[in-house]
């Protein structure tokens, strides 16, 4: 018992060192990487520390409120408590970048998946924009889940919800598809506003939408 309670440390070290040796080398650009969380500049982004090297990291898949919106201090506190100060793991989807040049990731803190805890917790709303999709439903389930249980910005100021048309401002999205209809509209259109906020599905232009499977709306007929 005694040596082998000397020994478990030992090997959990070595475990430990081959992990975190691994997460490293993968770098910047590889599907993950360990970095060191400098700045929280608001719920959905954060400034990260990776081999030296400072970048700006878009949560992939989420909405925060803007500065200036209900809830926008809330949802930014929530995510300095997270991760500020603190090693995480950022997982790439499709793209490297978003048209910022902020790294797009899914971030992790030990083995708390940071992004989809912030949409649980009703401090971000689901935002798809294809093609990095890979959690697309868990984020649309968990946002259904908080709107029911009514916590966080998901309580009693629809205020503080995100419109569509400030999405649209922000991301530049123009196409905006219903996930449950699988068709998709031009985002001034009367029906796109309709799209129950769960289902919706943002996309930079038609091509991206139709590769998707998405049929154009009969009434606003998008190009
Ligand atoms: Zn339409």
């Amino acid at each position: 018992m005694n040596r082998f309670s000397r020994i478990i440390p030992l090997i959990l070290l070595l475990v430990l060192g081959l992990l975190v040796g691994g997460c490293q080398t993968s770098g910047r650009t590889g599907q993950s990487g360990l970095a060191h969380v400098m700045r929280v500049i608001d719920g959905d982004t954060i400034v990260v520390n990776l081999d030296g090297r400072n970048y700006k990291v878009r949560f992939i898949g989420i909405d925060t409120p803007e500065r200036g919106r209900p809830y926008y201090w809330e949802a930014t506190q929530k995510t300095r408590e997270m991760v500020l100060g603190k090693d995480v793991r950022l997982v790439k989807d499709v793209s490297e970048t978003d048209k910022y040049g902020r790294l797009l990731r899914y971030v992790y803190v030990d083995d708390k998946f940071v992004n989809a805890e912030l949409v649980k917790q009703g401090y971000a709303l689901q935002f798809t924009l294809p093609p990095d999709v890979k959690y697309a439903d868990l984020f649309r389930k968990l946002a259904a889940e908080a709107r029911e249980k009514g916590v966080g910005l998901r309580s009693s100021n629809t205020a503080g919800l995100p419109s569509n048309s400030n999405n649209a401002g922000k991301q530049d999205i123009k196409f905006i598809g219903n996930a449950n209809s699988q068709v998709f509209h031009y985002a001034n259109c009367p029906y796109a506003k309709k799209i129950a906020p769960d289902n919706i599905v943002n996309f930079p232009s038609s091509e991206d939408a139709k590769s998707q499977g998405y049929r154009p709306c009969k009434t606003c007929n998008p190009k």
